[in-house]
């Protein structure tokens, strides 16, 4: 608005983004900041402004992109060797949706290599720092997205949530991020870590731009088979109506953090003051979640990935004498450590002994998360629960402990298995000024509610 208003100039507003981002450098939140092409579409749009043309509603506004949304602007390499030098010919739906209404890509961020891990340590790039703590970390994968909006050096920042990749660097970094129901946006064009869970959100400051940045990017696509028929513009906001929320009873315990614990106590005691009722859940299914997601990504990863052999496009390996060796190098120096061990782990739950003991089973314990949220949202309107065990942590503390760093997501990750969207929103910081976050959580299609109702818990 401030741009049609000629208030500012589009030119004004990417050229103060990209010196922050000069700025920020040391905090490896870019892999890729493109000034020539951000310049010259603020000037396009200048130029438009001033003959009086129609301009779109995010006209000038400077944005981040995730490594993994394909499009011609950069290499699109998922902070991964293994995508070196390649330029995607195509643009991903959500992209093109947000660059019609005039949003200007300042550059690529930082992630977990294929997205794969929840502290952005996984990039071949080297780890995001955390925005209030230079010594923690970002959060993952979507870490450079998470703190590019943190640190005000873009308005918004797309990221992609396979099982808490939007949601927990967002609580890491102070900030919301929303993981929308499966199927609202568009998958077309970002690179695919497991299609049955993987879903397209954002990071904003305010709730008001996530609302706005969600009936832009929201809808149907031919182009994704599973993008749902248009609702969140057509579905039901929040009214001033009394809610129900529910709080998980396994997600209170001792193993999770103390601050979180209190920040969650002090948002409970805000709805019950503001005359919403508070209800405690049982979803014992839940303490599947976690091994059932690091089953099922696994074997959508080991799959997904295959088409990386060095042949087609990105990196090669040099040293290859024939076919066999070539496909074995590149994908051994292309893909990092944890990129392997899932497809490792994915080989594995789909092999003919062990797909009834791994892969079958984790399907049905997704069944029943599934079935136990459908239950849960009969009780109740939306569910309270932290996002993540713990704050950021310190960098280097769980990169060498795979098991560790999966733990990280346990209350994150049995929303993708269910498909039901939640949104990351701020909390407070513990006494040393590390950001507090905790998640709401809807039944399915409630998105537009859910953003509407994160108000009162301001
Ligand atoms: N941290 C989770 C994982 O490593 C989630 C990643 C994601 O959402 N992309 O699988």
């Amino acid at each position: 608005m401030k741009i049609a208003n000629k208030k500012v100039t589009a030119e004004r507003l990417v050229r103060d983004a990209l010196e922050k981002a000069k700025h920020f450098e040391d905090y490896h939140i870019f892999t890729f900041i493109d000034e020539e092409g951000a310049l010259k579409k603020a000037r396009e749009i200048d130029t438009k402004i001033a003959k009086g043309e129609k301009v779109g509603r995010l006209a000038g506004v400077p944005y981040a992109l995730k490594d993994n949304f394909l499009s011609p602007r950069g290499e699109t390499r998922a902070s991964a060797l293994m995508l070196e030098g390649f330029t995607s010919p195509v643009t991903a739906t959500s992209v093109k949706k947000l660059e019609d209404e005039g949003a200007i890509m300042i550059g690529r961020t930082n992630m977990d290599a294929f997205a794969h891990g929840s502290s952005t340590e996984n990039s071949y790039y080297g780890p995001t720092l955390n925005s209030h703590d230079r010594e923690r970390v970002a959060g993952g994968s979507s870490g450079g997205s998470a703190v590019a909006v943190a640190l005000d050096i873009v308005e918004f920042a797309t990221g992609s949530d396979t099982g808490g990749s939007i949601r927990q660097p967002a609580s890491f970094n102070g900030i919301y991020g929303l993981k929308p129901t499966y199927g609202c946006i568009s998958r077309y064009g970002v690179v695919a870590m497991a299609s049955s869970t993987d879903c397209i959100g954002f990071f904003t400051k305010t709730l008001e731009d996530m609302d706005l940045l969600m009936s832009i990017a929201s809808g149907r696509d031919d182009k994704d088979m599973t993008t749902l028929p248009d609702f969140y513009e057509k579905s039901e906001g929040y009214t001033d109506k009394k809610m129900r929320i529910g709080v998980i009873r396994e997600f209170d315990n001792d193993s999770v953090d103390q601050n979180i614990r209190e920040a969650l106590k002090k948002k409970i005691d805000l709805l019950k003051s503001k005359g919403h009722e508070i209800v405690e859940l049982d979803m014992p299914a839940l303490k599947y979640g976690l091994a059932a997601y690091y089953i099922l990504v696994p074997a959508e990863v080991a799959s997904n990935l295959s088409r990386h052999d060095g042949v087609r496009y990105g990196f090669r390996s040099e040293n290859s004498k024939d076919l066999d060796s070539l496909y074995e190098n590149s994908r051994s120096e292309g893909f990092m450590p944890e990129n392997k061990r899932r497809i490792m782990i994915g080989n594995f739950v789909l092999s003919s002994g062990f797909y009834d003991a791994y892969f079958l089973k984790a399907a049905k314990a997704r069944t029943l998360i599934v079935k136990e949220y459908e239950q849960a949202f009969s009780k109740c309107d939306f569910i309270l629960t932290p996002v993540s065990p713990n704050p950021a942590f310190k960098l280097g503390e769980k990169v060498n402990d795979p098991v560790a760093m999966y733990l990280e997501d346990v209350m994150s990750v049995s929303l993708n298995l269910a498909g039901v969207p939640g949104l990351a929103i701020p909390a407070g910081e513990t006494k040393d000024g590390i950001s507090l976050g905790l998640q709401l959580v809807g039944p399915r299609r409630s998105d537009k509610c859910l953003i509407e109702f994160a108000k009162e818990l301001q």
